[in-house]
């Protein structure tokens, strides 16, 4: 029979599932399943093994029929599942994390046989996806796109380490791994890690004793790529072996580029001497695209997607949606879907009427209450919230909480005796103080006003 385009709607609801949780546990239950079948109302849902079947029975049946009523408009009866290997066609469409190159050796089920490009990507921990052909360069990134390219020209030279750091979603992994792809394309030795992975790696080499391995690994490469860096803090162990990983690359103009979600001067819990090298070469911020390039990136998927939407309908989707790229690309892939499914050409009115629910769950998302600002403001400076709300006056608090009390006033618009209660009790007039204070600081240019942009930027992030 003639079935409906199941991978589009299988990409719509990958779409939603990333918005929900991390990108690591997204990718591990959702990068080999696929949708297997639909017919007479019921779907059902290829996974690799028992377990992720178990998984998805237990956590996501539920999410997966709504999310597949929203994107198709049809109710479904049930779902059921199938243990099988995803087929080839359908493997690489969506961007996953890059498989960890181990586990794919391992994977004797799946079975594929790359090509030489793939095979030396997947060895080098990257995802085919993010190239700089697939980069939109704006006004928020380019100083970051200029810096990648002067390291991919002259690299372990000027530019080294080269750090860059930005809010979620906003395309430091997609840079990150565009260089990987650029130097093995003149036959580098690359390699991209998360820094959990680094960390994982280090904790299993001390365990079974197979730190010269590790070494070999590590520091034997023209080019580290450390994604998400901040994960680092508050393992020293970890810190200490990057220590030396670093030390030893750089000292042979090996070139080192890392990401963040902060400035390494914002780092908390990361050893100073770490810091101090993180400063050494360049260090490159991404903001928040501006409407332009919001809508040349939407173009630019569209192209890659071959599925063109007509401009009134990429203007809205740029306009409603403005600081996370992931986002774009979420709505985007939603009217794909739907538009496949019932073989439409979506109008601006149809598009209005699929994302309507998408823009409720991101602004639900994004909507700022007081537990989530004092949370924010707790995560930045590396602190706990009771400390944050509690009554200690350990110099090293005062700031947190009075940048705490100015987002609850200028984010929520709360009132003073509010915030008071918010922090634990205070009096009003410590709230009105604090206000005062920080908004000097931020006229005379002071630090404080970076930080707090970034926390701003983090309490409108989504994962
Ligand atoms: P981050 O690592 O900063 O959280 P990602 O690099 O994962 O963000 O980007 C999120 C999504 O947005 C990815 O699918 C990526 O391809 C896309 N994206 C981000 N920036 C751009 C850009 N400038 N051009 C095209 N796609 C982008
Ligand atoms: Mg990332």
């Amino acid at each position: 029979m003639d079935h409906p385009p199941l991978e589009q709607i299988w990409q719509a609801i990958l779409s939603e599932a990333e918005l929900n949780m991390s990108k690591a546990n997204f990718t591990t239950w959702f990068k080999n399943s696929f949708i297997f079948d639909y017919q007479n109302d019921i779907l059902t849902i290829g996974v690799p093994n028992a377990f992720t079947q178990a998984w998805f029975e237990n956590k996501f049946s539920k999410d997966i029929t709504q999310i597949f009523c929203k994107v198709t408009g049809n109710k479904l009866k049930e779902i059921k599942y199938v243990i099988k290997t995803k087929p080839k066609e359908t493997q690489n469409t969506y961007n996953f994390l890059a498989p960890d190159p181990n586990e794919q050796k391992k994977d004797k089920i799946n079975k594929i046989t790359p090509t030489k490009d793939e095979s030396l990507c997947l060895a080098a921990g990257l995802n085919a996806k993010y190239t700089f052909e697939t980069f939109i360069v704006g006004k928020h990134n380019e100083l970051a796109h200029a810096a990648c390219w002067a390291a991919i020209r002259q690299p372990g030279e000027t530019y080294n380490p080269l750090f860059i750091y930005g809010g979620v979603g906003l395309g430091k992994t997609h840079l990150l791994q565009a260089i990987g792809h650029e130097m093995l394309r003149s036959n580098k030795k690359v390699l991209y890690v998360t820094s959990e992975k680094f960390t994982n790696d280090y904790v299993d080499a001390v365990y079974h004793g197979q730190g010269n391995t590790f070494k070999s690994v590590y520091r034997n490469v023209d080019l580290l790529l450390v994604d998400d860096i901040q994960f680092m803090a508050g393992k020293d162990g970890t810190q200490q072996e990057f220590f030396y990983t670093f030390d030893q690359l750089h000292r042979a103009n090996k070139q080192i580029v890392i990401t963040s979600d902060r400035s390494p001067r914002n780092m908390k819990a990361v050893e100073a001497r770490l810091i101090t090298r993180f400063e050494w070469g360049m260090v490159a911020d991404i903001g928040q695209p501006d409407l332009e390039t919001r809508i040349a990136i939407l173009n630019s998927k569209c192209q890659q997607k071959n599925f063109p939407l007509d401009p009134s309908v990429i203007q809205y989707i740029a306009t409603n949606i403005n600081n996370n790229i992931r986002e774009l690309e979420g709505a985007l892939n939603r009217i794909i879907g739907f538009c496949q499914f019932h073989n439409c050409q979506p109008d601006l009115s149809i598009t209005k009427q699929i994302l309507k629910d998408f823009f409720i769950a991101i602004q639900a998302n994004n909507l700022s209450t007081p537990q989530k600002i004092l949370e924010a403001v707790a995560n930045f400076y590396n602190l706990n919230l009771s400390e944050i709300t509690g009554s200690s006056r350990k110099k090293e608090l005062v700031i947190p909480r009075q940048i705490a009390m100015y987002l609850l006033r200028t984010k929520i618009n709360a009132s003073f005796p509010a915030i008071g209660q918010e922090l634990g009790g205070r009096d009003h007039t410590t709230a009105m103080h604090a206000c005062t204070k920080i908004e000097q600081e931020i006229r005379n240019g002071s630090k404080i006003r970076q930080d707090i942009e970034q926390i701003a930027q983090s309490i409108t992030s989504v994962y």
